[in-house]
């Protein structure tokens, strides 16, 4: 692999391809994962699409849509950088409220639930 002055890789032609990522028919918890591949969500099914350590997840709809998959993972990918671009144009520009009026305004919130209850 070479790297240009601008930051991009290349992979050489002669370079080894790095191994590919298989993903299988695994048990899951019943509840819903995001998709690492389109975004998605997978459905509440016993069994997913997934690595055997769930690092990767793939939604229903990736599986029907197979043949276009490194598409779907483009296009992802594309808005997650996006994301990102967005994400860094708040760095200096974000004002929050302290953490302790935070903490301070659920203990309020929760006293008059509390109040409400009696
Ligand atoms: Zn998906």
């Amino acid at each position: 692999m070479t790297v240009d002055h601008f930051g991009s890789t290349t992979a050489k032609p002669t370079e080894e391809k790095t191994a590919m990522t298989e993903l299988k028919l695994v048990e899951k918890d019943g509840r819903r994962w995001p998709c690492t591949l389109c975004g998605g969500e997978t459905d509440r099914e016993a069994i997913t699409c997934g690595t055997d350590d769930r690092s990767i997840i793939a939604c229903p709809d990736c599986l029907k849509n197979a043949a276009t998959i490194d598409d779907r993972i483009e296009r992802r990918a594309a808005r997650l950088e996006g994301i990102a671009s967005d994400l860094r144009t708040l760095k200096g520009q974000v004002t929050l409220p302290t953490f302790e009026a935070w903490q301070n305004a659920n203990k309020a919130f929760d006293a008059c639930e509390q109040e409400g209850r009696r």
